[in-house]
């Protein structure tokens, strides 16, 4: 497998690495604003949101304390079902904390629902949710999500921590797949 192989895999780059990063730039500002004088644990949710997080928290000119959920959602395929399980709970005990969760992608909204409530149930001071990359035409439950990167269609992304079978998270960019890798 020769390095460009990646990239013949690619239907359309829908944001470069440098759209990413400057858009993170603008939200981690207004983050810092939002949170000022305050402490701030980022949740990112494994594995899709390594990328998002290390860049985000790289952004960040205060202190901040960064722990991980993993999160599986079953469902057939490519969809998302609604129906969570935890495969690697925090470290933390967030209660009384402002909890930032730093997502990679939101599509039906069904897994964020459900984070949520789990998280709220522990009693944090609040709960406020980051995202990189958000589907709004496949939104099933309304999530309300206080920082979005970017709108993006409906349509099955990879890259930037996104996979397809585990691959392409390590593209720099976000991108639609060409059909050949699906059959
Ligand atoms: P939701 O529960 O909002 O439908 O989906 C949440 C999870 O499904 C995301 O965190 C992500 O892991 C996965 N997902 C949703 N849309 C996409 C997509 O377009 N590409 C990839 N690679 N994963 C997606
Ligand atoms: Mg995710
Ligand atoms: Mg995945």
């Amino acid at each position: 497998m020769d390095a460009s192989d990646i990239e013949k895999d690619l239907t359309e780059i829908l944001h470069t690495e440098e759209e990413i990063l400057a858009k993170l730039e603008e939200l981690a500002l207004r983050i810092e604003a939002d949170y000022e004088g305050k402490d701030l644990l980022v949740v990112g949710v494994l594995k899709g949101a390594v990328m998002v997080m290390a860049d985000l928290a790289r952004s960040f000119s205060r202190h901040v304390e960064m722990d991980w959920m993993a999160v599986t959602s079953y469902g057939s395929g490519t969809k998302s079902s609604g129906v969570v399980r935890i495969l690697k709970d925090l470290d933390t005990d967030i209660s009384n904390r402002h909890v930032l969760i730093v997502e990679d992608i939101i599509d039906t909204g069904l897994t964020l629902t459900w984070l949520v409530s789990n998280l709220e149930s522990r009693k944090p001071a609040s709960v406020e949710i980051c995202t990189a990359f958000r589907k709004p035409d496949a939104a099933k439950m309304a999530v309300p999500v206080k920082y979005v990167g970017f709108d993006i269609p409906d349509e099955f992304v990879v890259g930037y921590g996104l996979d397809y079978a585990e691959k392409y998270r390590n593209l720099r960019c976000v991108a639609t797949l060409a059909p050949h890798v699906y059959s």
